[in-house]
């Protein structure tokens, strides 16, 4: 079998569903196709509004972001030719209690994304006269409670997701949701923003999958982000540690977690282009080819350098790096970059809403200061002319440079 997954962009419309079914055909097997799906288009964004609406009392703005969503949602079932209300009930109010933490909250709430898209797809899919069943992954897919980073069971999980395969009439499409999980007690979780891609190498290591498939809207994993870049490099043969190093220093074409389940069993990973399926795309495997042979620029933004300078003479690196790190982690900060100097350490971190109480809590023990704004651009086989033209016409916070790899800490 294989596992393809869809990602937001790719169903952002009915014309996008149509492709995803367009396709499905075109790849469908008797061994079995698992379509994972994201939330359509910028919806996860748009449900997140709604839960930061709600905590801070303001409902009437809750409820006007929340119609929109199920009108935006309505409007595509109809432009596909199906039926709300009788084809598919739509949620109707919003899961939300105010008596549950945040986090939980967000959970319930933002998971219902990937929830609709899910159900419009199988629905729609069906009608067009392919066999389909849609898998509710909060049921499946196991996981703890820590909210909107849950932790996946994976005996649990695998245990179930196997069973329902077994069980299945080996239909010619299973479509589930990505990017969602849920408790024993019955909780939906999420698994981190852009989680879909885990959810899809997760069920490709459970079920054994012979590749899985990532469609996006680029041509395949580039030498840098298109956007920003005119001039990028298709990338075809990667190994699965590039890969990896590629997504943690922030390339947003895979989600950093994407590799380890497949590569444990060797499972190849595809990215292709959702515009032109029959393209090559990228292939990440055991046999791929590396060292990657040509410049790489990724860049990750929202970054922000923490310096921390001792508040006595008595400055001892090694303890007072556990000591950050101490806090770094239980604040569940993302550390991208790490310097020190004989009375400094200075860290770069993506920029979340945990961050501030991590300075506070840094406050506590050292002298602490911050640059904000910054982005954190890792060049992966640099030269010294490739490394000057980046430099060019920026400001630099930091730079931190190998013979291969140069790291720069920029002013946005
Ligand atoms: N819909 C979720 C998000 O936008 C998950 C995903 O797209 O992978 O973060
Ligand atoms: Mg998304």
């Amino acid at each position: 079998m294989k596992v393809f997954k869809f990602g937001g962009a790719s169903v952002k419309d009915a014309s996008g569903v149509r492709n995803l079914e367009r396709i499905v055909r075109m790849n469908s097997t008797s061994d079995g196709l698992m379509v994972v799906v994201s939330a359509m288009g910028k919806t996860t964004n748009a449900l997140e509004r709604v839960v930061d609406y709600l905590e801070t009392g303001k409902e009437e703005m809750a409820l006007t972001q929340w119609v929109d969503i199920i009108d935006h949602h309505v409007a595509i079932m109809k432009e596909l030719g199906l039926q709300p209300g009788s084809d598919i009930r739509l949620q109707g109010e919003i899961p939300f209690d105010p008596a549950l933490p945040y986090d939980q909250n967000y959970d319930q709430i933002v998971s219902l994304g990937e929830i609709m898209s899910t159900q419009i797809i199988a629905v729609y899919l069906l009608k067009q006269g392919l066999s389909v069943e849609w898998w509710n992954m909060p049921k499946l897919l196991r996981t703890d409670s820590t909210w909107r980073e849950a932790v996946v069971d994976d005996s649990t999980s695998s245990a179930a997701i196997r069973a329902g395969w077994e069980r299945t009439n080996r239909p010619q499409v299973v479509v589930t949701q990505g990017f969602i999980g849920g408790t024993a007690d019955g909780y939906r979780t999420t698994l981190g923003r852009e989680g879909s891609d885990y959810t899809a190498a997760l069920l490709g290591n459970y079920l054994n999958a012979e590749s899985v498939t990532i469609w996006k809207d680029v041509p395949g994993i580039l030498n840098a982000d298109p956007r920003i870049e005119p001039n990028t490099i298709l990338i075809p043969s990667l190994r699965y540690q590039d890969a990896v190093e590629l997504s943690y220093s922030g390339a947003q074409i895979i989600h950093p977690k994407t590799i380890r389940p497949l590569e444990n069993k060797r499972i190849p990973l595809l990215v292709k282009p959702f515009g032109d399926p029959t393209a090559e795309g990228s292939r990440i495997a055991e046999d791929g080819v590396g060292p990657i042979n040509v410049p790489v620029y990724i860049w990750r933004k929202n970054q922000i350098l923490i310096t921390m300078r001792a508040k006595d003479f008595a400055f001892a690196l090694e303890s007072s790096l556990s000591e950050i790190f101490e806090i770094i982690h239980q604040h569940r900060l993302k550390v991208s970059l790490i310097q020190s100097s004989a009375v400094t350490i200075s860290v770069c971190v993506d920029n979340t809403r945990f961050v501030p109480a991590a300075i506070e809590a840094l406050q506590t023990h050292f002298n602490v200061s911050y640059n904000d704004h910054l982005s954190l651009l890792t060049i992966r086989g640099t030269t010294p002319e490739i490394l000057e033209q980046a430099k060019a016409g920026r400001t630099i916070m930091l730079s931190q440079t190998t013979r291969r790899t140069a790291r720069l800490v920029v002013k946005e």
